[in-house]
């Protein structure tokens, strides 16, 4: 990956000396017994923070890695290394919310389990990804274990950034900064054809199309539902004709992010549903499996429930992304008023765009994509996504 992709040099050192030097070096006979302290002078903590898409938990697992790699080099083909990336080392575990925030009940388990001696790699290493979506309580039995870190215990958050919004001011003072930066849009080319055999036409105009995004750029250039979905996104700022068009639009945006999200989140939710309901004992009779049947309807409740809080959270990120493109039409508009010299994010639809800008100028082009902005602000404050939306298009469309 080139170094744009990843933290600077120097933290990149950083990392490679705790995790060489203290993750295999303190302990070489990996049996946890020597007299030496291992954890003494490791960073327990530590926060990667970058935008979306700069691959910020990716990061923190190759890290994860690193520290858990027999060679304590982080070579990336050991069975440390391997399984770590894959997500089944016993002592790697991974959070990632499903729903739009992580509980306090999750965190406290995940906590207690933490604390535990590693079963067989050198360290019990917790990320978290997506650690602004904790909640106020479990961000308080985060702290607790931050403040007072088993001895051979990492924890790795994932975050936007060190803002208080993100990550409590307390929490970030426990822990060590990993800046990421967002990569250009030619690095992001690159890495597709180099690794994911793009051809170079479709990677140029994916990453560009996804800002920054490297997930998303994948799945513009390999998933022509992706770019149907984006096509029809990019279609709205001709639809909006009238009152009646900006509501069919705020409908139609809705409903494809609804959609969407249906179609990425049934894939799982059905192999779960029916791995409960053939547990054991669900389908028995008797005094015994009775207990047993009361046990597996509270957990098929719990199940449901987390699938619901899952469905919501895949539906709110499909929105999203749609907004951050509606946004990216604006913002070539606005430029090309102002005649900045930057290449347009939206290379197919930088005609429509020019033609915006000759309309509404740069105040016209500013004032809609300030729209756009707002419109991802309100839903990410709780307002009803089909309101804001419904908004956003009258807005679009009054100028
Ligand atoms: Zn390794």
């Amino acid at each position: 990956m080139p170094d744009v992709d990843g933290p600077g040099e120097d933290e990149w050192d950083a990392l490679a000396d705790e995790a060489g030097g203290l993750g295999a070096g303190a302990d070489p006979a990996g049996d946890g017994g020597s007299s030496v302290d291992p954890g003494a002078g490791m960073t327990h903590a530590w926060i990667f923070t970058g935008p979306p898409g700069s691959g910020r938990s990716v990061a923190a697992r190759a890290f994860a890695a690193a520290l858990q790699c027999v060679h304590g080099t982080g070579c990336g083909t050991c069975p440390g290394c391997h399984t770590t990336m894959t997500g089944t080392h016993a002592d790697v575990r991974l959070v990632a919310p499903e729903g739009l925030s992580i509980g306090v009940n999750e965190m406290r388990a995940l906590v207690l389990r933490a604390a535990s001696t590693p079963s067989g790699g050198r360290w019990q290493v917790v990320v978290i990804e997506d650690a602004d979506r904790l909640t106020e309580a479990a961000g308080n039995a985060l702290l607790k274990a931050v403040e007072e870190p088993p001895p051979r215990t990492v924890f790795l958050l994932c975050a936007p950034s060190t803002h208080p919004d993100d990550i409590s001011v307390t929490i970030r003072s426990r822990c060590r900064v990993v800046p990421l930066r967002q990569p250009p849009a030619a690095a992001v080319a690159e890495e597709l054809v180099r690794r994911d055999g793009v051809a170079p036409d479709m990677a140029q105009w994916a990453a560009a199309a996804a800002q920054g995004h490297v997930g998303r750029a994948r799945r513009l250039a390999r998933d022509p539902e992706a770019r149907g979905r984006r096509e029809s996104v990019l279609a709205v700022p001709r639809r909006l004709t009238g009152v009646g068009a900006a509501f069919d639009a705020a409908s139609t945006l809705i409903e494809a992010a609804e959609a969407e999200a249906e179609a990425s989140v049934a894939e799982s939710d059905a192999p779960e549903r029916a791995a409960l309901e053939t547990a054991p004992g669900a389908g028995g009779t008797g005094r015994g499996a009775a207990g047993a049947i009361r046990g597996a309807a509270g957990q098929l409740k719990d199940l449901e429930k987390r699938q619901k809080s899952r469905a919501t959270r895949a539906q709110r990120d499909a929105l999203d992304r749609a907004l951050v493109d509606l946004a990216g039409f604006y913002r070539d508009a606005l430029t090309m008023a102002l005649r900045a010299p930057v290449a347009p994010v939206h290379t197919d639809t930088a005609a429509l765009a020019a033609a915006g800008a000759e309309k509404w100028d740069a105040e016209g082009s500013l004032r809609r994509l300030e729209a756009v902005l707002a419109c991802r602000a309100a839903i990410e404050a709780n307002v009803k996504p089909r309101i804001a939306v419904e908004a956003m298009m009258l807005s679009l469309w009054k100028g």
